[in-house]
């Protein structure tokens, strides 16, 4: 009989949500392996993205010294509301985001990911790249007790394994914690393309002054022609990252194509002069997931635990996904050292993980919005008549007609009741707080 390949803890996926967890077992102690199915760490991974740095100071806390591959830092945000020929642009700049280590940056995943890999191999963990993992190993009382993955004789061993697989869930199904693949309205779909301009282009069309400044702009309504979902620009060192995403079922509903959606974005009237002569170097798809709190998978088991995407665990409204992904590996992780030391795995002591989440604001945000994605699918109005209005409005306040301002404003309401009565403004704002407010 050929000797068990044994750990102490078994990583699968080398995204945020898995290095985390693996670089704080690994520096508490533990013999950990992360396997990743991409070539290398990030090499299958796409984000927008920002990057927020607070999670990443809680795993790592000299990681400024270690030279993180970071854009830009974000010191310029804010959201374009599009009609299909204008655009009201509300942005927020201050001297404060310009201290650095900022808040946050743009980043590249395909740099990011490899550079954050390494740091938990620094820490003694062991990355195995292309490697899929293909079933969860369970003893005859149904314990998680490690993992087989593609390669001959693949099977490792370990008392605990925290599943970080991202959105597509197949682990976390078998392992008993989520029943089946989520549905389609509870997915998003997003497209992303990193143009390439050269840094003086940039720096001028975005007015930044430098390359340790950067911007983040989300945008809604034309965009999705009207539809729940979102656009993204961002600016990276010498290129773009603009990109669309929709819940799967909108793209089916509306016979939308992604990439074509993302087209029509960047041939906007507003848009297309950021992009003018700009090369698109890179291009990808890629799934969100959108569950919201109520449809979680359950967290821990017996021997495992879940973390990331892979729980669903994405705040849309603030585009943040990373770092609630390294909070709860590095949560996950703390959870597997205090296991070891007490020599319990069962899933009643792996559900201190939960706790933990709950104490801090994953699972506290997750709660707040977990109406938002239901909100936003049955309100369509936000995304299309309401952003439509606010651009026909703006664009009659700031034109001199020759009439009356008093006119003027009663065109306005004019046009607003038409669209929309009062009463359904009102009841509309009262769902926005509502849904806001959890
Ligand atoms: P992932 O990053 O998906 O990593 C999972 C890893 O597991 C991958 O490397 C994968 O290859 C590997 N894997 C999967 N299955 C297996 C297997 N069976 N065996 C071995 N390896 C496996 N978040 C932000 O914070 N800011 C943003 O601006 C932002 N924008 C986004 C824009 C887009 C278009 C998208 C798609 C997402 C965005 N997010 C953003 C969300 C963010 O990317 C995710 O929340 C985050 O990456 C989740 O990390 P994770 O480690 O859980 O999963």
């Amino acid at each position: 009989m050929t000797d068990r390949l044994t750990f102490d803890a078994i990583v699968v996926g080398a995204g945020p949500a898995g290095v985390a967890a693996a670089l704080t077992m690994a520096r508490g102690g533990l013999n950990v392996i992360i396997i990743e199915r991409g070539r290398f760490a990030g090499a299958k991974n796409l984000f927008g993205g920002v990057f927020y740095t607070h999670a990443l100071a809680d795993v790592l806390p000299d990681y400024w010294e270690r030279k993180p591959p970071f854009e830009r830092p974000v010191t310029e945000q804010g959201y374009w509301m599009l009609s299909p020929d204008s655009a009201i642009r509300v942005m927020h700049k201050s001297e404060r985001y310009l201290k650095e280590p900022a808040d946050a940056y743009t980043v590249l995943r395909a740099r990011f990911d490899p550079w954050f890999a390494e740091q938990a191999a620094a820490a003694g963990a062991l990355l195995i790249t292309r490697t899929t993992v293909t079933q969860l190993l369970k003893d005859e009382r149904g314990r998680a007790i490690g993992v087989d993955t593609d390669r001959p004789e693949g099977k490792v061993y370990a008392p605990v394994v925290i599943i970080a697989e991202g959105v597509n869930n197949l682990l976390t199904q078998q392992a008993g914690l989520i029943a089946s693949d989520l549905p389609p309205k509870y997915v998003a779909l997003a497209v992303k393309e990193y143009i390439n301009l050269p840094a003086k282009d940039l720096q001028t069309r975005f007015g930044l002054s430098g390359p340790r400044e950067g911007v983040a702009i989300d945008v809604f309504g034309d965009v999705t022609l009207g539809l729940p979902g979102t656009g993204f620009i961002y600016t990276d060192q010498s290129g773009i990252s603009i990109g669309v995403g929709m819940l799967l079922d909108e793209f089916v509903t509306h016979r939308l194509r992604p990439y074509e959606v993302l087209e029509r974005f960047k041939r906007h009237p507003v848009v297309r002069p950021y992009l003018e002569g700009g090369e698109v170097r890179e291009y990808g798809a890629h799934l969100i997931p959108e569950m919201g709190y109520d449809r979680m998978p359950k967290l821990a088991s017996d021997g495992v635990m879940v973390a990331g995407d892979a729980a669903g665990m994405v705040d849309a409204l603030h585009r943040e996904g990373t770092n609630l992904a390294i909070t709860a590996g590095r949560m996950a992780g703390e959870t597997a050292l205090a296991a070891h030391q007490a020599g319990d795995f069962s899933a009643a002591f792996l559900s201190r993980y939960r706790r933990s989440l709950e104490g801090s604001f994953v699972l506290k945000d997750m709660k707040q919005y977990r109406r938002m994605t239901d909100f936003l699918e049955s309100s369509p109005q936000f995304m299309g008549t309401y952003v439509n209005l606010l651009n026909e409005a703006a664009l009659r306040y700031f034109t001199a007609h020759g009439i009356p301002k008093r006119t003027m404003e009663h065109d306005i309401l004019k046009m607003v009741r038409e669209r929309r009565s009062f009463t359904g403004v009102a009841w509309d704002m009262l769902k926005l707080m509502r849904a806001m407010r959890g």
